[in-house]
């Protein structure tokens, strides 16, 4: 079991009124980029350097030559990017952004259900924790775990953790049958299939585009399916003009900026509240993206054995990944 330091944060005398250009002013001055998830909040993607899903995320974080990496994303983000920048200072603007389908796979019993399959060989989601990493022979994105698994000898059996969605949507696209642990985002499985019908119905020309985090009910009903990065450029390219986005809103913001003649209508969730919308992503402001640059902290960091354990399946990876 590993532990990360908790920072708290010091509450700053003033609050600079453009936050834009001190956070600017900041890149600056600590030769920080600043990385953001497209299910961060517009501001924050605005303020961004780059802005992407789980996989352009960490080949950012792999490339990158600046000193600071801000991660305006969740916890197990921000830790993979420290896991490929030892030397980097790695702030997270709130540690407390964390990832609910993360949390579905705790260390102690992953590794008894990985002992229980002792001639398998283990394909993670990056949405995991670093402990989970380090369990893992190969990470994999949303993008481009289909593609992945193809890779893999037919031969060879597989545990695929932790999301059972997106184990499920690749057991569909290669045939093969893998061991699925059982862990869920809370968000898309959030999505109601029943008001997504209904949407349909009332525009009857949109595409449904879905996330595979979705579960399977919802995405039988997908005209298309892929990673946000995917979702984002089919929206683009597609002729259609309407689509009801099955994945978190945030991503919203992007598809608007690059298909501003488009509709967008987010997917609602089962019940009448925000929860399509990620708790854990949106804990990060403008504020405190701000205040981690201005005070440096809070920080990750990781037990080194951990790190060194969990870059392999990372690098395995980005090596095969095109
Ligand atoms: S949307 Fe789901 S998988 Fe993504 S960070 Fe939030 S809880 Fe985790």
């Amino acid at each position: 079991m590993f532990t990360t330091t908790v920072y708290r944060q010091a509450k700053p005398q003033t609050t600079p009124d453009d936050l834009f250009t001190a956070i600017n002013d900041l890149k600056r001055k600590l030769n920080a980029v600043v990385l953001a998830h497209y299910y961060q909040d517009p501001d924050i993607q605005d303020a961004a350097d780059y802005i992407g899903d789980s996989l352009g995320l960490s080949r950012q974080a792999a490339e990158t030559s600046a000193d600071v990496i801000v991660f305006a994303g969740v916890h197990f983000m921000a830790e993979t990017a420290k896991i490929i920048n030892p030397e980097k200072l790695v702030l997270l603007p709130d540690l407390e952004a964390g990832c609910s389908l993360a949390d579905t796979c705790p260390p102690e019993e992953f590794a008894q259900f990985k002992a229980a399959h002792p001639d398998h060989i283990v394909v993670s989601y990056i949405n995991c924790s670093a402990a989970i990493k380090a369990m893992s022979d190969i990470i994999c994105t949303s993008s481009n775990a289909v593609d992945i698994v193809r890779q893999i000898p037919k031969d060879q059996p597989i545990i695929f953790a932790p999301d059972r969605n997106l184990g499920r949507y690749v057991m569909t696209e290669t045939g093969r049958d893998l061991v699925l642990w059982q862990g869920a985002c809370m968000v898309h499985e959030n999505f109601s299939e029943k008001k997504i019908v209904q949407l349909k119905i009332e525009y009857p020309q949109a595409e449904v585009i879905a996330h595979p985090e979705c579960e399977e009910p919802v995405l039988r009903h997908a005209d298309y399916i892929g990673s946000t990065t995917a979702l984002l450029k089919y929206a683009k390219q597609s002729d259609s003009s309407e689509f009801i986005v099955a994945t978190e809103p945030g991503i919203i913001h992007q598809m608007q900026k690059e298909a501003r003649d488009k509709q967008f209508i987010p997917a609602p969730p089962m019940n009448s509240c925000a929860c399509n919308e990620c708790p854990h992503m949106r804990l990060n402001t403008l504020e405190k993206l701000y205040l981690a640059m201005e005070n440096r902290t809070p920080e990750i960091t990781l037990p080194e054995n951990i790190r060194v354990a969990a870059l392999k399946p990372i690098q395995r990876m980005l090596a095969m990944s095109h």
